[in-house]
């Protein structure tokens, strides 16, 4: 069994009104950042996109009118949004899967249930982003794609990055075919009898760091979301039935 270190005491599970949201505390010592991961609602039910903006006002303690969101349809794809300008509407929906701004009170979303939630932070630029990474999206080269349009639309700098990954569904129960497990080199796959369990987390935490980001910057918060809390929505589990969590990050200064 592969070993990535945890660093479950950089976490915490707020509880606030009638959701649960998990933090990076490192994230939120950058002081110009504000982020989350909404499990969902306590008594269990999903989130609509909708519903949004209410929850991250909630998860926040930001009022809504405050800031804008954006909220990918998000295509497993690789599509890397960039956001420069300030934006007019309220809510920005565009085809992404990952997203990356410099802009104040401007709040990137992304939805999971299994797939990987990556949270960017460059302290020294003050860019923010989120990328969804499932099987697909990392063989395409997500995590590729995501650092080189950091570098290019930003001129920023890969070793100044920090990443936080959110939980996603571990190699513990993460089965592939033979047909998906043959296209990842073998030390992403862990062969029990006849069956390929997929180390997604490995793998896309490597294709950081052949890009340019420090390990020592990487947070990943490996629970599993198919075995792990209750809380997690597992679309592998549940399938239609599940729900999915919301992945929110902000650049947020002016608001007093
Ligand atoms: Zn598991």
């Amino acid at each position: 069994m592969k070993s990535i270190s945890e660093f479950k005491e950089n976490m915490m599970i707020e509880e606030k009104e009638d959701l649960n949201c998990l933090k990076f505390t490192p994230l939120e010592k950058f002081g110009f950042i504000r982020h989350g991961f909404i499990l969902g609602k306590k008594d269990g039910t999903g989130i609509n996109s909708s519903d949004i903006p209410e929850l991250i006002s909630i998860a926040s303690s930001i009022p809504e009118e405050k800031f804008r969101v954006v909220i990918p349809k998000q295509v497993h794809q690789v599509q890397v949004l960039s956001f420069k300008e300030k934006m007019q509407e309220k809510i920005i929906q565009m085809e992404g899967d990952a997203l990356l701004t410099d802009q104040d009170n401007l709040f990137l979303t992304i939805q999971v249930a299994d797939c990987l939630p990556v949270f960017l932070a460059d302290p020294a630029t003050e860019i923010v982003g989120l990328a969804h990474i499932g099987w697909r999206g990392a063989l395409s080269g997500m995590a590729e794609e995501v650092i080189r349009k950091f570098k290019e639309v930003f001129n920023a700098k890969p070793s100044d990055l920090y990443l936080a990954f959110g939980p996603s569904i571990g190699e513990c129960c993460y089965k592939v075919s033979d047909d998906l497990a043959v296209l990842f080199d073998e030390k992403y796959i862990d062969k029990r009898g006849t069956e390929n369990y997929l180390d997604l987390v490995y793998f896309v935490k490597d294709k950081f760091l052949k890009s340019g980001v420090k390990e020592e910057n990487i947070l990943v918060f490996s629970e599993c979301t198919f075995c792990g809390d209750q809380r997690y929505q597992s679309y592998r589990k549940d399938k239609e039935k599940a729900g999915r969590m919301v992945a929110f990050i902000g650049k947020i200064h002016t608001i007093g």
